[in-house]
């Protein structure tokens, strides 16, 4: 059997750009991350302590989880490239620490949630021929919510573009979202109702803000007339044939870890 195990949280990267996917994923070609991304991370680590604060009923400030956003832009569990990015260690800290109090006052409290970057069950895909992908792990940077009409899931992204023209830009996340809603009800054998983006923006005057519900779900399994992710991924597994997309977003020897040996990119 040709048996690969990814974590749940790679799972949406393979349908943007599979060849990265693939050296970065399968092939564990790696590359450090920008100062931007290390912030991102330490945004999620502090107001991951807030949320589950609270779940624990015991609910911090915003001040008293501060300090975890601080240690996690010195003291980075990746590799962080400091000269990669347009900002001083300094700025990511002022603009962290603005963006963690926003959420901890005015996007948390919108929800009640039951789990934080939750563990899930495998979820094997059966992609034919002897090929089986077995997604592990957890909901990494996404909770699970409580709300009048179900569960849903709720993903947190940073980044400069999240909030565009007054809107979270949900464009290339149902993969991802779809995938934690599986996987969430694979673990638990509950439905969930859809899932959320919060966007918390890493740059300009843009305000952090949460996207409406929308079934992402259905982009992984397909509906009646039209085949969903899952059926892609499992061609591609079975195949070993993971196509470049030289438009992605993440096509630059900043995000790519295969952009030296990658003959697609312009
Ligand atoms: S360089 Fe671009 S096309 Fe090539 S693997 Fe990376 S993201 Fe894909």
């Amino acid at each position: 059997m040709n048996a690969f195990t990814v974590r749940a949280s790679a799972w949406g990267a393979l349908f943007d750009c599979a060849m990265k996917f693939e050296g970065e994923h399968l092939l564990g070609m790696r590359k450090a991350s920008g100062l931007r991304a290390a912030l991102g991370t330490a945004v999620h680590a502090s107001t991951a302590a807030n949320d589950q604060a609270r779940l624990d009923g015991n609910p911090l400030t915003p001040d008293d989880t501060a300090g975890v956003l601080i240690d996690a832009l010195h003291n980075p569990t990746q590799d962080v490239d400091y000269r990669d990015d347009d900002l001083t260690v300094r700025d990511a800290e002022r603009i962290g620490l603005a963006l963690h109090t926003r959420y901890c006052l005015d996007i948390a409290p919108q929800f009640e949630y039951t789990a934080v970057e939750m563990k899930l069950a495998p979820f094997e895909i059966d992609c034919g021929g002897g090929t089986v992908v077995r997604l592990t792990g957890s909901m990494d940077r996404a909770r699970v919510a409580q709300r009048e009409d179900g569960i849903a899931i709720p993903d947190l992204k940073t980044g400069r573009a999240i909030i565009q023209n007054g809107k979270v830009n949900t464009k290339g996340k149902a993969a991802q979202l779809g995938t934690y809603q599986l996987l969430y009800e694979n673990t638990t054998g509950e439905q969930t109702v859809g899932g959320q983006i919060i966007g918390l923006p890493t740059t300009g005057k843009a305000n952090p803000m949460v996207s409406p519900l929308f079934d992402a779900r259905r982009v992984m399994l397909g509906t009646d007339g039209q085949r969903g992710l899952i059926e892609y991924a499992a061609e591609m597994f079975r195949s070993g044939l993971f196509p470049p997309n030289p438009q992605s977003v993440l096509c630059s020897p900043k995000f790519c870890a295969r952009w030296k040996t990658c003959m697609f990119h312009e």
